[in-house]
């Protein structure tokens, strides 16, 4: 059977994971989160008092970092893990959210990411979640989505979900964190967030999960046996 890659972009919130990971479990396919590299970066450069606007440091620290993916047995999820130590729960927080856009928008950051995010998905088969997938990492993915949302919307099934790890945010400072985020991705030089232009624009507002869902796994079935 054919083996297509699917790039689902969007902005942030706008439930992409919980959806690729839907997708790729139906499929039998890998799910990739790229955001959770770019927080794993983040939080490794937090904990090692990287300063963001030295490029030696940055390109020195790159070197030094081993990201992986691991799969839970227990919970049947892939983990991320930064130099061996799982930290899939701490890159959740928000400390991290306040400052990953900062460090994913370095140049050194992000064609480093890049390059290890190509690799995972040269032999097709592959889910991948993010900012730049369609236009940057697979421009050649077989089935492209672009998720928006209302950023309420948005901020609202984000609190929920830091509320279910016990972190109290108040939902305007959810938003801001949101907007900023979304500023700086659209803005940056290297890999801004983009449509990209065979992408099929999805507003999740006001569809259920499972309609998301549904919805990807017509277009992707399609592909598969029908293109
Ligand atoms: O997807 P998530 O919200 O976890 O991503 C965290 C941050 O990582 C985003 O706000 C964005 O700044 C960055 N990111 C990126 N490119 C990607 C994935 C995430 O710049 N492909």
């Amino acid at each position: 059977m054919k083996k297509i890659n699917i790039a689902i972009d969007g902005f942030s919130s706008c439930g992409k994971s919980s959806t690729a990971k839907i997708v790729a479990k139906n499929l039998g396919y890998s799910y990739i989160d790229t955001g959770a590299m770019y927080r794993a970066i983040t939080l490794y450069f937090i904990e090692h008092y990287i300063n963001f606007n030295d490029p030696k440091a940055i390109k020195d620290a790159l070197a030094k970092i081993e990201l992986r993916f691991i799969p839970n047995a227990q919970n049947n999820q892939s983990e991320i893990f930064l130099n061996g130590l799982n930290v899939e729960k701490e890159i959740r927080k928000m400390y991290i959210a306040e400052q990953v856009s900062e460090v994913a928008a370095i140049v050194e950051v992000r064609r480093n990411m890049v390059a290890q995010q190509q690799r995972m998905g040269k032999r097709k088969g592959v889910v991948m979640d993010g900012r730049d997938i369609g236009t940057m990492v697979f421009p050649d993915a077989e089935l492209k989505i672009f998720m928006t949302a209302d950023v309420r919307i948005r901020a609202e099934r984000r609190q929920k979900e830091l509320l279910e790890k016990n972190e109290m945010i108040e939902l305007h400072k959810v938003i801001e964190n949101l907007q900023h985020r979304d500023h700086i991705d659209t803005n940056r030089s290297e890999g801004p967030l983009r449509k990209a232009q065979n992408a099929l624009e999805l507003d999740t507002s006001y569809i259920t999960f499972d309609e998301q869902v549904d919805i990807i796994m017509g277009m992707a079935l399609s592909n598969i046996y029908l293109d």
